[in-house]
């Protein structure tokens, strides 16, 4: 993890003129129709958007999972972009850590295993029960997946990411179908992360979960970025509440 070293941040990630259009011809989809943002370094942002917008697409991209069809991603000063296939695979494992929508736990291992599998391919790990402890699931560590609840299984897809001690950490509707405690929880987790000096961006479909964690806002819809600023003036505004104010 990094250290914040002034108020005035530095850019973690910019982005520009990104598009991603999938398929050809007739069913051709434009996910991402040109989208210019930059992410501050250690401060922790929120995209904002209706399902289809284009959040995973674009979360894909910044992750190295995906290529775009146009445009470019500056991680740090390079262009990931421009990365092959290898380039990438080295860059997810040196910088990325990703919390998937589904929580892609392999169900036949514990907490514990599930966690471990990571030192496997990560350079710098944390330990197993570092990570758990970090996500509060130290009582937890010999449970399988299937004996946790969603919310404990989310916080152990946190704790997984973890242990690759990255620099940035990419979660893909993080909340999405969990109880309002545990949404909570994993508030406060993520908070954490990011007071820790990581770079954190979020999806979410709901302003009232952004406002809980984020300190910055982007709106995406249909591909394109509508507004972004700080997190305050985004919830402020009547057009993002009536659209994103969801109990
Ligand atoms: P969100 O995460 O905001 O729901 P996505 O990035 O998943 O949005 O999708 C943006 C658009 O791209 C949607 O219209 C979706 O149907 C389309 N899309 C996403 N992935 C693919 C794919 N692999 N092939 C074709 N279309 C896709
Ligand atoms: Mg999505």
């Amino acid at each position: 993890m990094q250290n914040v070293q002034s108020v005035e941040r530095a850019t973690a990630f910019s982005v520009q003129g990104l598009t991603k259009i999938y398929g050809t011809g007739e069913t051709q989809v434009h996910a991402l129709r040109g989208v210019d943002l930059d992410l501050p370094q250690g401060e922790l942002t929120v995209l904002l958007g209706p399902s289809g917008s284009g959040k995973s697409t674009f979360l894909n991209i910044l992750g190295g999972l995906d290529s775009p069809t146009g445009g470019t991603v500056t991680f740090q000063g390079r262009d990931i972009t421009a990365l092959d296939s290898n380039g990438l695979t080295q860059y997810r494992r040196d910088h990325v850590g990703f919390v998937f929508q589904f929580y892609n736990l392999i169900p036949s291992l514990t907490a514990r295993e599930n966690v471990s599998l990571v030192t496997e391919i990560a350079t710098a790990p944390l330990r197993p029960d570092e990570a758990l402890e970090l996500v509060g699931l130290s009582d937890r560590m010999d449970h399988f997946p299937a004996q946790l609840s969603g919310g404990e299984q989310q916080m152990l897809t946190i704790a997984r990411t973890l242990m690759g001690n990255p620099q940035i950490i990419l979660l893909d509707e993080p909340s999405e179908g969990l109880a309002p405690v545990i949404v909570q929880q994993i508030a406060a987790t993520i908070r954490t992360l990011a007071a820790e000096g990581l770079t954190v961006l979020l999806s979410e479909q709901n302003v009232r979960f952004a406002m809980h964690v984020a300190s910055r806002a982007a709106v995406i819809e249909r591909g394109r970025i509508l507004v972004e600023g700080p997190i305050a003036d985004i919830a402020a505004d009547e057009g993002v509440r009536e659209a994103y104010l969801t109990p």
